[in-house]
């Protein structure tokens, strides 16, 4: 079995209008390449600060700006006109555990992604006005960062990680931390020990500067070892960036021991043998 799902059916800019992507012919496009390369299991998972029902959780200005769609038409569409799997990223928001948990209750996913890509206002990927590489010290955010990891997956919010070392992103970009970086990691383990979360192991890291799979075989090996179930995607956001770079990390899987990847319906999740 190999999966993908975390998924987007459009990419991240304004101009990818809901009225655009959301449509049968687009889901059709994404599933034929899935077909075409092996995928078994196929689910979407839009980001959470497209949809107006998130402003509840959180008025970021980047959310205020994104936030245009309806979840509630997002579930319908995908549930209705679609086979995909039902899914969602999701961005943890520290204190805001209820606001979030109130807008995943009555909906009707097989999983929820949970990411981390804001830390308080800025982000670890993104260029601009919320870059949070223009100020900030490496080590500081690293250590933030994977202790919000942790407290992410403590929440019982979400079924699976994303892009578990995203805060590498920019690989020699931006400042890093020296030395081994499992001081980092280890913020993040006795809440992910503590925790029935799966660990996505994503190809997108493939695609960005760092040129590397999240997370950093470091880092998955100790998840391996607090007892934690591996979820495979490829964060495509276009239908050809499905189950991209999938040898590399297939390769990674075997080297480390892992046999089995988790899939996802109605929240309930099974391994299934990988590959
Ligand atoms: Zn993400
Ligand atoms: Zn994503």
């Amino acid at each position: 079995m190999l999966t993908d799902y975390h998924v987007h059916l459009r990419p991240d800019d304004l101009e990818a209008t809901a009225a655009i992507h959301f449509t049968t012919a687009n889901a059709e496009r994404y599933q034929e390449v899935a077909a075409e390369r092996g995928i078994g299991a196929l689910g979407v998972s839009e980001h959470v600060h497209r949809f107006h029902q998130a402003l509840d959780v959180w008025r970021h200005p980047f959310w205020v700006e994104n936030a245009l769609d309806d979840l509630d038409a997002y579930c319908a569409f995908v549930r209705e006109e679609t086979t995909l799997a039902l899914g969602i990223e999701v961005d943890f928001v520290p204190g805001r555990e209820d606001r979030l948990a109130n807008l995943l209750e009555g909906r009707d996913w097989d999983y929820v992604i949970g990411s981390i890509h804001f830390l308080r206002d800025a982000a670890v990927d993104m260029d601009g006005d919320f870059d949070v590489w223009r100020s900030a010290d490496p080590d500081r955010v690293w250590s933030r960062y994977f202790g919000w990891l942790g407290e992410a997956a403590r929440s019982g919010l979400f079924d699976v990680l994303a892009h578990p070392d995203l805060v590498k992103v920019w690989g020699a970009e931006r400042p890093r931390p020296s030395g081994d970086l499992r001081r980092f990691y280890d913020r993040a383990m006795d809440g992910i020990a503590d925790s029935d979360v799966a660990i996505e192991v994503s190809t997108a890291g493939l695609r960005k500067p760092v040129g590397e799979i999240y997370p950093a075989p470091a880092f998955l090996e100790m998840c391996l070892e607090a007892g934690c179930p591996v979820a495979l995607s490829s964060d495509a956001h276009v239908p050809d960036e499905l189950g991209y770079g999938y040898d590399q990390a297939v390769e990674l899987l075997d080297s480390i021991g892992v046999s089995e990847i988790a899939t996802f319906d109605r929240r309930a999740r099974r391994l299934e043998p990988l590959g």
